[in-house]
């Protein structure tokens, strides 16, 4: 058995105020748990994005995310719960102007080909993208895989703005 204080697991660099990885805290070894804490333009993940193995449920304890998908947005409010399948592409967002509190479970423990579109404007269309963090270890940086032109630049904790 394993119990975890959500509060005490460390921060991790995201375009979000929180996200707290839970897998290994828990000794998980077949699902992937993290938890978020959004603020208002905050997102979940660093690109519209799929994975190949596995599949993806998004609860919302607080507030209303908004998931960009092939169909067009989806709001999921405080309640509800969504599924994403393999292979479907999505980003997750707060657009609303109330903190979201969530959590975002997937298995298998394995992901596989991970495309990760980002608009670049160099090219001036979604491309694939490349995350690295820098060396001082304070930031992640998006690249361009086609142009190698940066995209996108995160830091732990809250953002001012709208984080793209
Ligand atoms: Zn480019």
């Amino acid at each position: 058995m394993e119990k975890v204080r959500i509060d005490e697991v460390e921060n991790s660099i995201q375009p979000a105020a929180v996200m707290r990885h839970l897998t290994e805290p828990l000794g998980l070894t077949d699902l992937a748990i993290n938890y978020y804490e959004l603020e208002p333009g905050d997102s979940y993940a660093f690109a519209y994005h799929s994975h190949e193995v596995q599949e993806e449920v998004f609860y919302v304890q607080e507030g209303t995310a908004t998931f960009e998908t092939a169909d067009g947005p989806v709001a999921v409010e405080a309640g509800e719960i969504l599924r994403f399948d393999r292979e479907e592409f999505q980003r997750g967002w707060n657009r609303g102007d109330e903190r979201v509190r969530a959590l975002a479970l997937g298995a298998p423990l394995e992901y596989g080909d991970q495309p990760k579109l980002r608009h670049c404007p160099d090219c001036d269309e979604q491309t694939d993208t490349r995350l690295e963090r820098t060396e001082d270890g304070t930031a992640v940086v998006a690249h361009c895989r086609a142009c190698g032109a940066e995209t996108g630049q995160w830091y732990e904790g809250s953002m001012d703005g709208d984080v793209l």
